[in-house]
């Protein structure tokens, strides 16, 4: 892992900061005597594991991939991060990410482009792919061996994008099944922490590890309410045993997300992996989601309204850098100049988009509908799933019960193979310019359309490597019912 680092990041500038070799190679040697005497921590002992930059480190700065919180360093670690240290997993550095996880195709970040491994092209500036964003820089390290896993954060795609652009297992939990204590805040009832990983295994591995009740975090789902769900999940675990034979498991195929824009390459993609799982016994069904169409609209006005709020905590006097303009004696011109100078220009236009959907007379026309259309995309999964959602089960509910609908549902992660910077970039004001036809900064926002419906819902997604297709890969998506993680990534694991 040292030496992919230190060969391939220059190129792919997946970590923004690398722990030092000297300390990683002592980490090693401790380990690898834990293995040679029969005291490994745990199967994750001596695995070298990339973080991204949002998770508060104690040792490595966390910056966000924000000029404005350069060289900051927290004076905690991240509950995740803390669990996978005490299993004795090798934290190998801090990885680039879109500036606080804004973003789709890890452009926007003040360290720079992440440049997809799976990128032939060596000096062709603008027509180099993408890694996807958020989480660009983990899945990166991830698909060029710098790690075997690596964390991620998803708030509305973030890890399953970037891993079906570079070829790489991405799983975003249930909201709640992981610790957000040291996760940096975007969105905050959307931020779940995801994991990138080699295989699926490496992710479950991972995931163990990381998944478990934290009193720091008011949301993390409470310890009788997973032995509830626990309980329900195993049972569908155990009941597909062998590989080969998935007779009696259903699998629902959403018609609302055959959207026209979608690739060819990906609509060939999602027939191949719908075979799979024909030729192995299971069930195919088309199912509705009807108001799937809410769900993007819905989700960029509840996430840049908690991102507006969230970011405010920057004002150049508590976290990291601050403005040396010294305008006035007001400190009203020190926040302003610390966040004209700190924040970059996507950041900028989310907070101000955020602010007016919160300001009087566009909350009710705008913010309540929004979170309406979010319970609405959520009873649509309830609709469909065989499971009932145990979040919102109580008795009086008992019809949700009922042994009709889909265990799983399956979808492409993302509607292309990687694109290019050049495809990616905002519209200019040049009139002229060609990017016009496909990108404009709201186009870029539709790239999401296959991810944030789970997001929206807080319920578990993964997102499996399939083929290639011209040298990058593509990824399908296998959604299921809410806490039902270990199923997921049991079906997950045959489907990869
Ligand atoms: N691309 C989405 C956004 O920009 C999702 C980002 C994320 O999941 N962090 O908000």
């Amino acid at each position: 892992a040292i030496d992919n680092v230190q060969l391939h990041n220059p190129q792919v500038n997946a970590f923004v900061a690398v722990e030092e070799r000297q300390v990683l190679e002592n980490l090693g040697s401790q380990s690898m005597q834990r293995h040679e005497q029969g005291t490994t921590l745990s199967p994750l002992d001596g695995a070298p594991i990339g973080i991204k930059d949002n998770f508060c480190t104690e040792t490595l700065p966390t910056t966000c991939g924000s000029k404005i919180l350069e060289g900051f360093i927290s004076p905690y670690d991240a509950t995740v991060v803390q669990r996978l240290k005490q299993a004795g997993a090798i934290i190998m550095g801090k990885t680039n990410m879109d500036e606080f996880g804004m973003g789709a195709a890890n452009i926007y970040s003040h360290y720079g482009t992440v440049i997809n491994p799976h990128d032939q092209e060596k000096e062709n500036g603008n027509k180099r792919h993408v890694a996807g964003g958020s989480s660009g820089g983990s899945a990166a390290a991830v698909a060029s061996g710098m790690c075997i896993a690596a964390l991620g954060s998803d708030t509305g795609g973030s890890v399953r994008l970037p891993a079906s652009y570079c070829g790489v297992v991405g799983y975003k939990p249930s909201y709640g099944r992981c610790s957000r204590y040291g996760l940096v805040t975007y969105a905050n009832s959307l931020d779940t922490v995801g994991i990138l990983a080699q295989d699926v295994n490496s992710a479950r591995l991972v995931y163990d590890t990381i998944s478990a009740y934290d009193s720091k975090d008011p949301t993390s789902m409470p310890n009788n309410l997973r032995t509830r769900i626990d309980d329900q999940d195993q049972k569908f675990v155990s009941r597909w045993h062998n590989k080969d034979d998935l007779t009696g498991l259903v699998i629902g195929i959403p018609q609302e997300y055959y959207v026209d824009p979608l690739s060819e390459t990906v609509i060939d993609f999602w027939r191949q992996g719908i075979r799979f799982f024909k030729e192995r016994g299971a069930t195919i069904v088309p199912v509705s989601l009807p108001m799937t169409r809410f769900a993007l609209p819905a989700y960029f006005t509840i996430a840049l309204a908690e991102a507006s709020s969230n970011l405010a905590r920057y004002d150049g006097v508590r976290y990291g850098r601050r403005s040396q303009a010294n305008r006035e004696e007001d400190d009203e011109f020190l926040y302003a100049d610390t966040r004209a100078e700190g924040f970059g220009s996507e950041v900028k236009r989310r907070i101000m988009l955020g602010t007016h959907i919160l300001t009087a007379g566009t909350y009710d026309k705008n913010f309540l509908p929004a979170q309406k259309a979010r319970r609405l995309v959520q009873e649509d999964f309830d609709k469909v799933f065989i499971q009932p959602n145990l979040l919102h089960h109580d008795e009086k509910m008992t019809d949700i019960t009922e042994n009709k609908g889909v265990h799983l549902l399956l979808t492409p992660s993302a509607m292309s193979p990687a694109p290019t910077i050049e495809e990616c970039l905002p519209e200019s004001d040049d009139s002229n310019d060609k990017r016009k036809e496909h990108h404009g900064a709201v186009d870029t926002y539709v790239n999401d359309v296959m991810t944030v419906p789970a997001s929206l819902a807080g319920i578990p997604a993964i997102s499996v490597p399939f083929e290639k297709s011209n040298g990058f890969p593509i990824g399908l998506q296998l959604l299921g019912q809410y806490g039902y993680d270990q199923f997921l990534l049991e079906i997950a694991d045959i489907f990869s």
